[in-house]
């Protein structure tokens, strides 16, 4: 999926606090991008997007965004326009457990990202709105997907590959406990070991802490299980509430694992 926007004169200026998760997984995300680029753009001087981690219900599992600035030219004013490009690679969290999911994508929104660099911004404007190849998906797109799979495989890159409904979120294993100040502490893991499973029984006593298995998002790649950390849900911000509500639900659910 790609998104193409006229960038603002002014930037919006966002103000992102990324956890230690996050900071681990956007450099775990640029090594699949290096990994691509040497597997299949050799000769493309592609330059590193920048990451973007989203945990929204989005549709896509992976977008290139590409923001096009005017670039302005007071000396020649009836010049065709140029711009300048910055691209953003967003990869939803809940795919990052799954490494071949999370490979495809990226391999996926890099074809976006080498028909944004070689193409004429008129065209990916074009393109976003209009005309047969409306998403991204045209000719060029159909080529290179076409030589990467007679690589490694038919299939490997689709026009859907990066959509939700092309891969399955995975289960994971989240720990719940409640907070004296109201709301929960959580952490998670995708896989149990032998000290998060003592930690987790030590918690269960001392913390009140129920263990679940859970394909919600929303609540994976904060604090992990067995680190002495946990992630809660400000009472304030966007869908603190929402959210709040949701891990009350699983909390109360009856549906704990023993372990
Ligand atoms: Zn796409």
């Amino acid at each position: 999926m790609i998104l193409i926007e006229i960038g603002l004169t002014k930037a919006k200026q966002l103000i992102d606090f990324l956890d230690e998760a996050d900071v681990a997984s956007i450099e775990h995300i640029k090594n699949i991008v290096k990994e691509v680029q040497d597997e299949f753009f050799k000769g493309w001087d592609l330059p590193m997007p920048v990451i973007e981690i989203k945990n929204t219900s989005e549709k896509y599992h992976g977008r290139m965004r590409t923001i096009l600035t005017p670039i302005p030219n007071p000396d020649q004013p009836t010049a065709p326009r140029q711009y300048s490009k910055r691209h953003i690679l967003q990869i939803q969290k809940a795919i990052l457990p799954n490494e071949d999911a999370l490979k495809r994508i990226i391999t996926h929104e890099m074809i976006h990202l080498w028909d944004h660099v070689i193409s004429e911004p008129q065209k990916l404007i074009a393109d976003l709105h209009f005309g047969r190849n409306a998403g991204g998906h045209g000719r060029e797109f159909q080529d290179y997907a076409r030589m990467i799979n007679d690589k490694v495989g038919s299939d490997y890159v689709t026009i859907t590959s990066d959509q939700s409904y092309g891969v399955e979120s995975k289960e994971y294993f989240i720990l719940i406990s409640p907070r004296e100040q109201g709301g929960f502490n959580y952490s998670w893991a995708a896989r149990l070991t032998e000290p998060m499973k003592a930690d987790i029984k030590r918690r269960e006593v001392e913390n009140q802490a129920k263990l679940f298995r859970v394909k919600d998002p929303r609540f994976m790649g904060k604090a992990r299980i067995g680190t002495g950390r946990y992630s809660y849900i400000p009472s304030y911000g966007k869908d603190a509430e929402e959210n709040n509500k949701a891990l009350a639900a699983i909390y109360n659910s009856g549906k704990e694992i023993k372990i």
